[in-house]
This record gives C-alpha cells, structure tokens and sequence, in this order.
C-alpha cells in the first residue's frame, strides 16, 4: 500500500512537500542515514511512483547531482471546503498544484444530501481524471467540530449542521479516507508553508466568519471544539446590531464581508445615492468581489464606502489588539479577504491596531498580509492537511 510508506520514505516525501526538490546530499543532510540506506529509500520511492529525478544540480565540478522532486501525474489529493451553502473541491497533485476546480451551490440541503452531492462531484472528477490515484480527502470546515472522530458539533451560519458525524458520512459516500479541520486553520497552515513560518503567529482569516488561526509552539492551537480563537463573535459593541449568533454587537455584524456589503445595500438604498462607483459596486457577482470592490472605492475616497470600510477596519482594530494584548505574538497574517486590502486601508488598520496596544508589543508586532489570497486556499489547506496525515501514519511527522 502506498500511503503506508515506511518511516524514511515519507519522512523524504515530506521534505520535498516542505522544502521542494532536493539533490542527494541535501536529502542525506535532512534524513542523516547512510548512502546505501538513502539510495534504497529513493529507489523505493521511484518504483511506487512518489518521486522521479526532475534533472540535475549545478556542478561544481564532477558528475552534476540528480535532483528529485514529487512524481506529479500519479496521485492525487481532493480538498473540500464547506463553504455553507456553498462547497468547494479541489483536485491538486502531490505537490499542491489544482488540477481542477468545482464550486457549487447547496442552498437548502440538508447536511446528508450535501455528503451526497459531494461524493457524485468526487466520482465525476475520478472519472475525468482516472489516471491519477486519489489518495483521500482533506475537509476544511467552519464551526464547532469534535477533533477526535470529526464529527460537526455547530455551525453558527447553518443551523442544520449540528452533531453531524460528516467525517464518517464523507468516508463512506467517497470510499476514501477523509480528515477534517476548521477552515481558516487550513488558510494558514498553506500560509505557514509559503513564508516557512516557525515562530509563534495569529493568522486572522477573513471569510465568510472572521476567525484567528493560533500556531504557538509549533503547533495550531484547536481548543476542545476545533475553533478557538473566533472572534468573529466577540463583542465589540453592546449597542450594535443583533448578530445571527443572537447577540449583540458582534465584530461580524459590522466587519465581515457579508455585512459590509450588507451595509453598503442599505445605506445606498436609504441615501438613493446612485453614481457610477456604487452601480459598479451594485454589478459584481458576489460578495468577495463586491467586498474588494467597497475596498477600492474607500481607497479612492468614495465617501459611503469610506465610512462603510472606516466602522469595519476600526472594529476589526479593536478585536485584534485585544486578542494580541491577550497572546502577545510578534507576528499577525492578515489572510482571506484581507490579503488583498488596498495599501491606504492597510495603513488605516495597522494604526487603529496600534493604537490600542502597549507600547511594547505595538513596537515589536509585524502585520503581514497573506500572499495566498485566492478563494481556493482553504481547499487547498485541506488537502495539504491530509497529506501530512498521511505521511505521518508511520510516526513521522510532516
Ligand atoms: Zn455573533
């Protein structure tokens, strides 16, 4: 069976998913075995179709080094991201490239007829891409979850998700094994490859909710329900408006992408304003497109979107220097939607942040915004996550 590599071989597989391809001395520096004993390993390797020899390293005098990489057209990994009421799927090779993408619609399902019409996409996919071996499934997932048997214990925006063992439901529907992990931690574990993060960060996601990812000691803190660190709802003000979650207040009624464009429907209804920005703004397909669109029209200085984007950024200010006041990390990503903030507003986040820390840890904080910014990401974090599952079957960690 392939996805039971021996200790060595995945710890190999591993290295070239962390680090990209390697010549045999840089694999015998990370390894520390034997020459015969790594050739062995690579050989292996080669045979079950893992990795091939990508070409050569620069000589420096002698017979230039083979360098190996992940063999790409053999197997494959899906990530599926509930996005509630929307899904979305990936199909990526061993080293993280999409081979294919599926986003599709579930409004109204209910969380059994999801599995279903999940498992009838995977079977389309399989058969369009029979060449590849699909080796299991990464699921980013927002809400409560139990961690231990991946069972969906709430999901604030979809009341019908409760108690919900959809990692059991998933394996059997697909015939494939399946993990599951909150989505925004998916965001910024493809985030922590990217920059090679080691030290302690917050990675904030910015999606449909607005959660922190907390990676502290080499390691993401989940807490007892798979979402610690949501700070979509706490409160950042006891006169706002009533959150979905029934209280009131709540950073996500005046700061996530859903009510700022919810926000700028009504203040654009109630002023009858009409220019073009706002019919510009009124065209876009959805949310994530019209955030960034209310985004750059605060940029420019529309003066609505200014106002919308300034409550926003200011509540969001807030949530965050308080989270950092609590942890006290040195680094904060800024990923999601945010990743993607025009320079003036990023300027307006990072000094409202600060303004509200001491002084230390505001001179000793670096606000980072993710280079990962596509809507694909958490998927992608998914199947990144099942990987490392994989390769760790063996006690390696990855
Ligand atoms: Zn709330």
């Amino acid at each position: 069976m392939q996805n039971n590599l021996p200790h060595l071989e995945a710890f190999i597989v591993s290295h070239l998913v962390s680090s990209g391809p390697a010549a045999f001395k840089d694999l015998k520096t990370a390894t520390r075995v034997s020459s015969p004993t790594l050739m062995r390993a690579l050989q292996n390797l080669s045979e079950t179709k893992w990795i091939s020899p990508i070409g050569r390293a620069k000589s420096t005098g002698g017979r230039p080094a083979t360098v190996y990489g992940l063999e790409a057209s053999v197997y494959a990994l899906l990530g599926i991201q509930l996005e509630l009421p929307g899904v979305r799927l990936v199909l990526t090779s061993l080293e993280q490239k999409i081979l294919t993408r599926i986003v599709f619609s579930l409004q109204g399902y209910s969380p059994s007829e999801v599995v279903s019409a999940i498992a009838s996409k995977v079977s389309r996919v399989q058969k369009e891409y029979s060449q590849y071996r699909i080796l299991g499934a990464g699921l980013a997932t927002p809400g409560y979850v139990d961690s231990e048997n991946g069972e969906i214990l709430f999901v604030g925006r979809a009341p019908t998700w409760q108690n919900f063992p959809i990692k059991d439901r998933l394996q059997v529907a697909l015939g494939l094994p399946v993990v599951v992990e909150n989505d925004i931690d998916c965001m910024a574990r493809v985030e922590q490859r990217t920059l090679g993060l080691k030290t302690d960060f917050l990675y904030v996601g910015f999606i449909e909710g607005i959660k922190a990812s907390l990676y502290l000691r080499e390691q993401f803190y989940k807490g007892p329900y798979g979402n610690a660190g949501l700070i979509g709802h706490t409160i950042v003000d006891r006169e706002g408006q009533v959150c979905r979650c029934g209280k009131r207040g709540c950073l996500e009624t005046i700061a996530s992408i859903q009510s700022v464009c919810d926000r700028f429907d009504r203040q654009v209804q109630e002023s009858q304003q009409n220019d073009e920005t706002i019919r510009q703004i009124k065209s876009c397909d959805d949310n994530w497109q019209k955030f960034r669109a209310i985004a750059q029209a605060a940029e420019s200085k529309h003066p609505l979107c200014a106002e919308i984007m300034a409550a926003a950024l200011n509540a969001l200010a807030l949530a965050l220097s308080n989270l950092i006041s609590i942890v006290q990390v040195n680094l904060l990503v800024l990923g999601g939607a945010l990743g993607a903030l025009p320079m003036g507003l990023r300027e307006q986040l990072d000094k409202e942040l600060r303004k509200n820390l001491p002084s230390l840890l505001s001179h000793r904080l670096i606000i980072h915004y993710a280079s990962a910014t596509s809507e694909d990401i958490a998927a992608l974090g998914a199947a990144q996550q099942f990987l490392q599952y994989l390769l760790s079957m063996d006690g390696v960690s990855a």
